[in-house]
C-alpha cells in the first residue's frame, strides 16, 4: 500500500510517499514560495535531488507539480496517480470535534472550516492543501490527522482554564495542545522500549524544537500538555514567549502603542530565546554565542532549561511520579548540553543521565542516556510525525 503524506503551510507544501508494507519513505520533497515569485519544488529520490523552478501561484498548481514529479519516469516513484492508495493530511486543529484521525468527507471539511478561526496561522493553509489535493485527485481517499487529537484524553481539570464556564462552552476557550502526532509517536516508541505494556507507565515527552511542548503521558494516554488554546503557551520557544502573565498585554499595548493583534504578533515572533538573547532563535547559534561569553545567549538558554524543568516537575506531580523522560525534535535530539542542563539537579525525581552517552551523536535510533542506578529511564527518540500520519491513514482505510 502506498500513502502520500501532505503537510501544507501558507506558502509551502511538504510531502512524503510511503510504502506501508515496509513503512519506508520512497520519495519526499517540498514546494516553497507558493504564490510568491520564485516558487520551487525540491524532490528527493534514490536518484538524487530534482529541483523544479516554475511559477506556482496557488496550492492546486503546487499539488499538481508534486503529482507530476511523482510519476516522472526518471525521478518519480510510481507509474500513475492511481498507485497512491490514500493521502494523509496534517491538520493543526480538531477544535475538539474529533478525538482521532478521520476520513475526509464534505461534512468533515465544513467542520474544519468552522474551526479555522482557532488556528488562524495554520488552518487556512491546511484547508488549502486538502482542497488542492481533492481537486487534482478526486477519487483518492484522504485522511485528516490532527495535531491536537492525541491530547483529547486530557481530563477537564487539565484542559479547562479558570474562566467563566459559559465562555468555555460558547467559544470553546480551553487548552487543546499541539505536536500531538510527535508526542504520540515518541511515547509509543518509549512504551515499546520499556517492554510493550502501556498500563502503569508514566512518561514525560519533551518535544523541543523551533516550537516546544512537553506532555504527561500516563498509561499511554495524554493527561496534560504545555501548549494551550494556541501553540503560544508553555515553555519559552525560538521566538514565542511561552507562558506569560496576560496583564503584560495591556501594559505593552500602552507603552508601545500596540493593538491586541500587534501584541500577539510580538509574543509569537519577537520573544522567546531570540528576544532574550538578541542573537538567534536557533540553539546552534545560541550555544556557540554562550560558549564565546555572550551573557544574554546564556540567559536565554537558562530560561528555556528552567521552563522545561518546571514542566517536568509539574507533570511528575500530575502523574504521581515519572518513570521515563523522552527528548525529541531538533533540540531534544541534537543539543546535548540542553538535555544535560535539564537533567541536572533532578535526582530528587530519580532522573540521572550518563554524560558520555548523552554527548554521543544522534544516529536516528532510540538512544538510551540513562545513568546506571537512575530510577527514571531517559531516552532520546527521533520523532517521525509523517510516519504517524501514514499509519493512521492506513488504519482508517482498512
Ligand atoms: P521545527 O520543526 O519546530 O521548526 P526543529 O524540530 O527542526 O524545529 O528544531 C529546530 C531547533 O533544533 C533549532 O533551535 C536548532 O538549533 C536545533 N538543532 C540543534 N541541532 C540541530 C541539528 N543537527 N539539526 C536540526 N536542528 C538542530
Amino acid at each position: 500500500m502506498k500513502i502520500l503524506v501532505v503537510n501544507a503551510g501558507s506558502s509551502s507544501l511538504k510531502y512524503q510517499l510511503f510504502d506501508m508494507d515496509t513503512e519506508s519513505v520512497i520519495v519526499k520533497g517540498g514546494v516553497e514560495r507558493i504564490g510568491i515569485r520564485g516558487s520551487v519544488l525540491k524532490h528527493k529520490s534514490g536518484k538524487g535531488e530534482k529541483v523544479i523552478e516554475k511559477d506556482m501561484p496557488n496550492h492546486k498548481v503546487a499539488m499538481q507539480a508534486v503529482l507530476d514529479v511523482l510519476v516522472d519516469p526518471e525521478y518519480g516513484a510510481i507509474r500513475s496517480m492511481s498507485e497512491i492508495d490514500a493521502v494523509g493530511h496534517r491538520v493543526l486543529h480538531s477544535g475538539g470535534d474529533f478525538d482521532s484521525s478521520v476520513l475526509l468527507t464534505d461534512e468533515v471539511l465544513q467542520i474544519c472550516k468552522k474551526n479555522a478561526e482557532l488556528g488562524p496561522l495554520h488552518m487556512p493553509a491546511n484547508i488549502l492543501g486538502i482542497e488542492a489535493c481533492k481537486e487534482v485527485m478526486p477519487d483518492t481517499p484522504m485522511a485528516l490527522v490532527f495535531d491536537t487529537a492525541f491530547h483529547s484524553t486530557m481530563p477537564p481539570h487539565a484542559y479547562m482554564y479558570a474562566i467563566d464556564y459559559d465562555d468555555y462552552k460558547n467559544y470553546k476557550i480551553r487548552k487543546y495542545g499541539f505536536h500531538g502526532t510527535s508526542h504520540k509517536y515518541v511515547s509509543q516508541e518509549a512504551i515499546k522500549y520499556l517492554g510493550g505494556k502501556a498500563e502503569g507507565t508514566k512518561i514525560i515527552t519533551c518535544h523541543l524544537g523551533g516550537g516546544s511542548s512537553i506532555s504527561a503521558v500516563k498509561d499511554g494516554k495524554c493527561v496534560d500538555t504545555s501548549m494551550g488554546f494556541t501553540p503560544l503557551a508553555g515553555v519559552p520557544m525560538g521566538t514565542r514567549s511561552g507562558d506569560i502573565d496576560p496583564a503584560v498585554l495591556e501594559f505593552l499595548a500602552a507603552k508601545k502603542n500596540y493593538s491586541i493583534l500587534d501584541c500577539i504578533e510580538y509574543l509569537n515572533k519577537k520573544c522567546g530565546v531570540a528576544g532574550v538573547s538578541g542573537v538567534s532563535s536557533d540553539f546552534r547559534d545560541l550555544t556557540k554565542a554562550a560558549a564565546e561569553g555572550n551573557g544574554r545567549a546564556q540567559l536565554a538558554i537558562d530560561l528555556f532549561v528552567y521552563g522545561c524543568k518546571k514542566y517536568i516537575g509539574a507533570y511528575a506531580a500530575a502523574m504521581n511520579g515519572v518513570d521515563c523522560l523522552v527528548f525529541t525534535a531538533g533540540i531534544g535530539e541534537n543539543t546535548w548540553p540542553v538535555r544535560k542542563a535539564i537533567c541536572t539537579d533532578m535526582d530528587f525525581l530519580g532522573i540521572a543521565i550518563d554524560e558520555a552517552r548523552n554527548e554521543m551523536k544522534n544516529d536516528g535510533n532510540i538512544h538510551d542516556i540513562t545513568a546506571p542506578g537512575s530510577r527514571v529511564k531517559v531516552l532520546v527518540i527521533p520523532t517521525n510525525e509523517e510516519l504517524v500520519i501514514a499509519r493512521e491513514t492506513k488504519d482508517l482505510l482498512n
